[in-house]
């Protein structure tokens, strides 16, 4: 116990000040492994590739085609069609997996940490669609899911804000289909996983911060 509180004392304030204060990046992509050194054509199993650049709304993070090419790591690629200002005091999230990997969950779930401390911004999440402002969407959109994610679309009050988190649930990936595809879309979260700078930027630029 003594212990904890002296090292807690000697970390001090470890919660990032962004979107103030220095400008935040996601991590590089410096640890995957090297598959295709050297190779003049990668293959995108997602298609993801076009015009010399990588898709964020569609790379997995195969690897296949590094270190030709790397995702981009800017945190602030999220679009949003919704600027709803009366959301900026407070906005309350609720998550919906509805065929994920769980890195896009473990993401999301992350922006909850001290690290990050969404609270701080007026963000909180709420287990139930009755209370929340917007839905965060992750994964593929299985079968299986698509009658629970319309019945928590319908059981949440306008402005019910749709967050698509990550590359499967905008594109659909290699194996199912896009999210769009069973509710409209108000925001593309692009990532795989998205990083959690980018999902607070987002929720922000939803918010009409941006
Ligand atoms: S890392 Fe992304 S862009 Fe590269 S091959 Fe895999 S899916 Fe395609
Ligand atoms: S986008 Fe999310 S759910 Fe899909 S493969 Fe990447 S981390 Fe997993």
């Amino acid at each position: 116990m003594k212990a904890w509180i002296l090292r807690s004392f000697k970390k001090g304030i470890i919660t990032s000040k962004f979107p103030k204060g220095k400008n935040e990046s996601a991590s590089p992509w410096s640890t995957l492994p090297i598959y295709t050194k050297g190779r003049q054509d990668p293959y995108c199993p997602v298609d993801a590739i076009a015009e010399g650049r990588v898709d964020a709304n569609r790379c997995i993070s195969c690897g296949l085609c590094y270190p030709e090419y790397e995702p981009s790591t800017d945190i602030h690629g999220s679009v949003s069609s919704v600027s709803v200002k009366a959301l900026k005091k407070s906005i309350r999230l609720y998550q919906i997996d509805v065929g994920t990997c769980g890195a896009c969950n473990v993401e999301i779930m992350t922006i909850a940490s001290p690290q990050y401390d969404i609270a701080r911004l007026g963000i909180s999440f709420t287990n139930t669609p009755r209370q929340a402002d917007a839905l965060l969407v992750s994964g593929i959109l299985t079968e299986n899911m698509r009658e629970p994610l319309k019945r928590a679309y319908e059981a949440m009050a306008e402005p019910r804000i749709v967050f698509a988190v990550g590359a499967c649930a905008i594109s659909g990936s290699l194996l199912g289909k896009a999210v769009s595809e069973a509710l409209r879309v108000d925001v593309t979260v692009p990532g795989c996983p998205p990083d959690p700078f980018t999902i607070i930027d987002a929720v922000q630029k939803a918010r009409g911060f941006k």
